[in-house]
């Protein structure tokens, strides 16, 4: 699979570049994982959105849904061929008015899961672990079934040691890396050496930084994750657009 990066800043759009939102690619389907504020346009300039197959949501907070409501107005408005008619939306059951709103005329319609899902979305299978977050949130982890390749995105999450037993061998383990080390608690993101760890523990073969803070040195918070990760090559998201899984 291929993994295109839209945006990768937690909470807010900083410097010209969107929040959490993801592309992944295999055979020709197209899976959108996350739409950020300010992602439909970098989407834009790498494929028509109307070639999209689905859209999968990890949880509802803007910063991984702003630009879904305007993806719905164009797949209402904008002329064209669209491969799916009506776009399958890929969202958690566990918030009723959010996931409603995934449904929307006949342009796009949702498509309930929870943690013990499994769905089929073209080549990729999906499975879930609800992680810790002030609204239910959802790990993905993504089987390329064409060749077995694993992605696995943590999605927003604070540290809790079932999350390397979800990523167990995973190809790729994409992580919310909101906080440097220093980070008090209560927090509800990970800091970089949690993330390293769980990489860790989970024996992955590459870790990618993601939901970057704005602030402070990216370099530093690659940095703090290597002190846990032993040998796990590491990436920052800012550093890449484009990745073969
Ligand atoms: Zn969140």
């Amino acid at each position: 699979m291929e993994l295109r990066i839209l945006g990768y800043y937690g909470g807010y759009p900083d410097n010209g570049v969107g929040t959490s939102g993801y592309l992944l690619t295999s055979g020709g389907y197209n899976l959108v994982m996350d739409l950020g504020s300010s992602t439909l346009l970098p989407l834009e300039q790498i494929m028509d959105p109307l070639q999209l197959d689905g859209v999968l949501l990890t949880h509802y907070h803007h910063d991984h849904t702003a630009d879904f409501g305007t993806l719905q107005y164009l797949w209402q408005l904008r002329p064209g061929d669209k491969k799916e008619p009506v776009l399958p939306v890929y969202g958690n059951t566990k918030d009723p008015l959010n996931f409603a709103a995934l449904t929307f005329g006949n342009y796009t319609k949702g498509v309930g899961y929870a943690g013990d899902s499994v769905i089929q979305a073209g080549p990729f299978k999906l499975t879930f672990l609800e992680t810790e977050h002030p609204v239910p949130a959802f790990a993905v982890r993504v089987e390329d079934t064409t060749d077995g390749k694993v992605l696995v995105n943590t999605s927003d999450t604070r540290y809790f040691p079932k999350l390397a037993e979800f990523a167990k061998g995973a190809d790729m383990l994409m992580a919310d890396t909101n906080f440097f080390a220093d980070k008090p608690k209560p927090r509800w993101h990970l800091t970089a050496p949690e993330a390293g760890q769980i990489a860790k523990d989970a024996g992955v073969q590459t870790l990618l930084l993601t939901h970057l803070p704005q602030n402070g040195s990216l370099e530093t918070l690659r940095k703090q994750a290597e002190q846990t990760a032993g040998n796990i090559p590491i990436l920052l998201a800012s550093d890449q657009d484009y990745l073969r899984i």
